[in-house]
């Protein structure tokens, strides 16, 4: 399985070749974003290891410029803690994950095959709703004529949801469904993608509402009913 490493220190370059080669991971490293762009357009990752802060282009932009270009590598990002802020960025240019710097290498592994396991999951394609479709493959929502793309991790809460509409799910359940293993500490992640969540559907607004359910989590509301849009 093909990994790309875009790390600018040297060290942690390195020590993430050396590990995830011995994982049984076929890598490739680059130093900056500019080369490590050029290799993940010229290449098909299955996963990408991007740091954040990278001379030239930083790996944001990397991510953006990927995503723009219909890449469907998943992308885990590295952040150093100083840079918390900068992971909700990382998430919006369109990576899958992040991690923040110093991590274990444990932890990296785990996250990095559950995006794989992520990837490989066999869907059906189509879950349909009232009207409203999710395309798995392409990690669409489409009401009528409406379309929204979303990110992989994105399209997987949207699943959670859409699958058991109406009913309230604890921030635990979706955690769980969603990203498959426990975070540290207490995670603010769910409400973060909801956030995102919420802000790509807005289009959608009319039939797909996330209500905030107070002290629980989150329940998926359709509204299609009446509508004569199909
Ligand atoms: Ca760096």
């Amino acid at each position: 399985m093909k990994l790309l490493v875009v790390e600018d220190e040297d060290k942690m370059r390195e020590l993430l070749d050396r590990g995830l080669s011995e994982a049984g991971f076929e890598v490739d490293v680059a130093p900056d974003g500019v080369t490590g762009l050029q290799l993940a357009l010229d290449n098909s990752y299955t996963l990408m290891v991007l740091d954040a802060m990278l001379p030239g282009l930083d790996g944001f932009e990397v991510c953006r410029q990927l995503r723009q270009r219909g890449s469907s590598t998943s992308i885990l990002m590295l952040t150093a803690r100083y840079e918390i802020d900068s992971r909700i960025l990382g998430l919006d240019a369109g990576a899958d994950d992040y991690m923040v710097k110093p991590f274990s290498f444990a932890e990296l592994l785990a996250r990095l095959r559950a995006l794989v396991r992520r990837g490989l999951q066999t869907w059906p394609q189509y879950i349909e709703k009232g009207g409203v479709r999710g395309d798995a493959q392409n990690k669409k929502v489409i009401y009528g004529s409406t379309e929204v793309v979303l990110t992989a991790t994105e399209f997987d809460l949207f699943r959670c949801l859409f699958e058991k509409s109406d009913a309230a799910l604890s921030r635990a359940r979706i955690l769980e469904a969603v990203w498959e293993f426990p975070f540290n500490g207490s995670s603010n992640i769910v409400d973060q993608y909801v956030g995102y969540l919420r802000k790509k559907l807005s289009p959608l607004s009319q039939v797909i509402t996330i209500e905030t359910v107070r002290t629980l989590g989150y329940r998926l509301v359709l509204n299609t009913s009446g509508s004569d849009t199909k």
